[in-house]
């Protein structure tokens, strides 16, 4: 054999992204030469600064609760997990998917879903905030540290995983990745992997530290008849398990029928339509990576649980409320002066000669990117009469 010996062709199904078929980067680029594209744009990911702020920062529990609780960090590299089992399962590109899951909260405000109600409510007359497009503004233009552009100038497809909604006034002015959403079209299927495996990671993981918090008890999440038929399940079989175990071996089953159920009924819904390649798929009218009809029931009832007992317990609540008054007046204050800034917020121009929408973004920009400890120490920087330096 004179021909060099090739590896293996890789299995991608048509319908998958090839990143040969790439619609590209928004400047371009020279191909990498060991890597494919998608594997670039998730390395570019882990080495951006947004990725490493994720360990502080949280979804429902403040970062210094406890060190036991999900981190942004962790929720991210289990989304990844998730998404990277049901893409192999379904000859699907992993890297892409790893890619989407671990950019899919950059844009995310401290204090979960708190600061990022308050931060919109702050935002409201100068063009609103959604953490969702924070994301992609925090890829496309936020991340400085190349020298060619701006942000990490990643792939269409990745920045389009990231983009999971957006109103049709913003889709507009998006451009590329807005275009899907003015002609009802929907994203790859890794996008829609990395979309439910977001949905799996973070009802499974709330059950998990919702308990371990204690704001939730085995029993009352017995209502939920998912959970309970794991659990009494797994009583008879391991009579004098500890509790801890029992919760452990329970969320680990109810994640693993979740992911199997979705494998099952996309592969399925991916063998009827043959979709012949990815334009087919967005075109498709309808998403192709979707639970059985039971299952979704199933998540319906977790969601409205967790919704009921754990989002709105009033420890829960107590942070919301303390979260929002220090985002609110953190942005009031930097908004009536804003030679309170950090140079690295503004760049080396003061932003009070410019007009309140542009003040207002840096602002918003600053405060979205602030770990839950370091919107904490702002705050206290700012109105703590015992800090006078
Ligand atoms: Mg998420």
């Amino acid at each position: 054999m004179t021909t060099r010996q090739r590896l293996p062709a890789t299995a991608l199904a048509p319908y998958a992204a090839h990143p040969e078929t790439s619609r590209g980067r928004r400047f371009s680029e020279p191909g990498p030469r060991y890597r494919s594209e998608y594997q670039r744009d998730r390395d570019r990911i882990v080495h951006s600064a947004a990725f490493r702020r994720l360990e502080y920062k949280t979804q429902v529990f403040v970062n210094h609760e406890g060190d036991m609780f999900r981190t942004r960090l962790t929720h991210s590299i289990e989304v990844a997990q998730i998404g990277r089992s049901i893409a192999r399962a379904l000859s699907l590109n992993e890297d892409l998917v790893e890619a989407i899951a671990l950019a899919h909260d950059l844009g995310h405000t401290p204090f979960g879903h708190a600061g990022q109600d308050a931060l919109n409510a702050c935002m409201r007359e100068y063009g609103g905030f959604e953490h969702n497009l924070q994301s992609l503004r925090v890829v496309d233009e936020l991340e400085q540290k190349y020298a060619e552009f701006d942000g990490l100038n990643l792939t269409f497809e990745t920045r389009e995983g990231i983009l999971k909604h957006c109103s049709l006034k913003i889709a507009r002015e998006l451009g590329d990745v807005g275009e899907r959403f003015l002609n009802g079209h929907y994203p790859g299927l890794e996008a829609q992997i990395a979309n439910l495996a977001d949905e799996i990671a973070y009802n499974n993981h709330d059950v998990d530290d919702g308990l371990r918090a204690g704001l939730i008890s085995v029993d009352a999440l017995c209502e939920v008849a998912f959970f309970e038929r794991q659990y009494t399940g797994i009583e008879r079989q391991f009579p004098h398990l500890p509790e801890r175990r029992m919760i452990h071996e329970t969320v680990r089953r109810m994640i693993n029928q979740q992911v199997t159920d979705l494998i099952d009924t996309s592969q399925e819904r991916l063998q009827s339509a043959a979709p012949k390649d990815v334009e087919a798929v967005r075109r498709h009218g309808q998403g192709l990576v979707e639970y059985s009809d039971e299952m979704q029931k199933q998540n319906k009832q977790i969601k409205q649980f967790l919704r009921k007992n754990l989002y709105r317990h009033y420890r829960v609540q107590r942070m919301s409320v303390k979260a929002k008054r220090m985002i609110q007046e953190l942005f009031r204050v930097f908004m009536e002066d804003g030679g309170l800034l950090p140079t690295e917020a503004t760049g080396e121009t003061s932003i009070d000669e410019q007009e309140s929408q542009v003040r207002a973004r840096v602002i918003a920009d600053y405060i979205a990117g602030m770990t839950d400890r370091y919107a904490i120490k702002e705050y206290h920087r700012l109105f703590g009469p015992e800090q006078l330096t």
